[in-house]
């Protein structure tokens, strides 16, 4: 997962545990990042990995050796720490979480002031300190301290709830079963729907590092336990987190699981009703719908590359106040830019409290697609090549080269193909208003490709 000359895959640097990832590295890792900062004030918080505290101690010896003074925030989800580096004023903040990924793993993510990830631009900066032995250490009299920062969690609620209608929502009584993957979302989530007068449940909430209840990736197949106790406790909404607290996940009343897509369409919906004309970012890999939302309610979509800093960093460059992925990310400009599963939660309540609504109906009243996905085998080195192949074959179609090849057909169905990151494959996402058409879909352009790919071979 480490490259030799890169540190940084597209969400921070991550690893298994002592054998990617050890804390030699950490320490030498913590060292970059302060010769990258400058000294300079920095918070350091972990998720609920069994490695956390071992890895936070690493890098915060890194950072003091090179002048850094760190603020140590202990365990809170990413967001949480987001928010205190803008709300305190700090040089940034480092994060040991692999977010999603199984319990052997951890990582460690580096916040710019503005509570964002970094630029790839700033990463090489760290990258070149790491590898070509660019550390500077500091004087000993001039070593960085340590502080305790109690605190944020609560300053953090609060925040959130400045942005909802509290008293709106504490009307309906509504209550909430919470899945917190046994991580750091038990931390906040619980707290801040209580403070909004819900009933929580609470299932996977102690926190446990080998995450006993579930995977950390709220994806359906983690999520069935979540359901049936939704529709056991006869709840009125049910939430899971991913490792991190970042992203989001919704459940009806019936147990019905929904895919980032179709709430974060719905929260789109709403915040365009009250705020017409604004611009909303979101990946190409995202559905339609959320086209069809923007057009519907005179918002205007901005396509990004996939990846939630992208979304991050042309939301503060367009001065755009909502973003979303279809993993369950989103995006609340007014509290921060940055993917955030405890404000997503209160905007959804929001929405079933003003309008009087189940979250099953709620959804029924989006447009509906049908989505298929296909793979198709390709060599590394061919993949650039055929992107344009296919480009110019395709070319005089309402097409998107912006992250691989996204083409939109007059009959709302669209195509994305795109090259994985990780294994020699190109990955096809097909959707259509039925699912024979977005099968037929996926069909033709896995022909097509394997055409490309074969004439290129020839
Ligand atoms: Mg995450």
């Amino acid at each position: 997962m480490l490259s030799s000359r890169r540190l940084f895959g597209t969400n921070g640097i991550r690893g298994v545990v002592n054998k990617e990832l050890t804390p030699e590295m950490a320490i030498k890792i913590g060292s970059a990042i302060g010769t990258f900062f400058k000294k300079g004030k920095l918070i350091v918080g972990y998720d609920a990995r069994t490695s956390g505290p071992m890895l936070a101690k690493a890098v915060i010896s890194g950072l003091n050796a090179t002048g850094c003074d760190v603020l140590f925030a202990g365990m809170v989800p990413t967001p949480t720490l987001q928010y205190a580096v803008k709300n305190h004023k700090t040089n940034g903040a480092v994060i040991i979480t692999a977010s999603h990924n199984p319990p052997e793993y951890n990582g460690i993510k580096v916040v710019w002031n503005d509570g964002i990830e970094l630029s790839r631009a700033q990463e090489i900066k760290i990258e070149d300190a790491f590898f070509d032995e660019k550390i500077r250490f500091t004087e000993w009299n001039k070593i960085g301290t340590v502080l305790e920062m109690p605190g944020i969690i609560g300053e953090y609620i609060e925040a959130i709830k400045k942005h909802v209608d509290s008293s709106e929502i504490a009307k309906k009584n509504f209550h909430v079963v919470v899945d917190a993957a046994n991580s750091v979302g038990s931390l906040t989530a619980p707290y801040l729907l209580r403070d909004l007068g819900c009933k929580v449940t609470t299932i996977n909430a102690n926190i446990d590092g080998t995450f006993p209840g579930r995977l950390p990736e709220p994806r359906p197949e983690n999520l069935r336990e979540l359901a049936t106790t939704i529709k056991a406790v006869k709840a009125n909404l049910g939430v899971a987190y991913d490792g991190d607290a970042d992203r989001s996940v919704f459940v009806d009343e019936r147990g019905e699981i929904y895919w980032g897509d179709k709430t974060f369409a719905l929260v789109e919906k709403f915040f365009l009703k009250a705020n017409p004309s604004e611009k909303i970012v979101t990946p190409v890999s995202s559905s339609t719908l959320v086209k069809d939302i923007a057009d519907a309610y005179n918002g205007e979509i901005v396509w990004t590359k996939v990846g939630s800093v992208t979304v991050s960093q042309t939301m503060k460059k367009l001065k755009a106040k909502l973003g979303g992925e279809e993993n369950g990310g989103i995006f609340y400009g007014p509290h921060q830019s940055v993917r955030d599963g405890a404000m997503a939660t209160a905007l959804i309540l929001e929405i079933m409290a003003k309008t009087g609504q189940k979250l099953s109906k709620l959804i029924e009243e989006l447009p509906r697609y049908s989505i298929e996905k296909g793979k198709v085998e390709c060599p590394e080195k061919l993949k650039a090549k055929v992107l344009e192949e296919l480009a110019a074959q395709v070319k005089g179609l309402n097409i998107s080269t912006i992250d691989g090849v996204k083409i939109w057909f007059e009959d709302k169905s669209a195509i994305l193909v795109r090259p994985s990151g990780t294994e020699p494959i190109y990955r096809l996402y097909a959707e259509a208003q039925n699912k024979e058409k977005a099968l037929k879909l996926v069909k033709k352009y896995c022909l097509k490709l394997e055409k490309i790919i074969k004439n290129l071979k020839d």
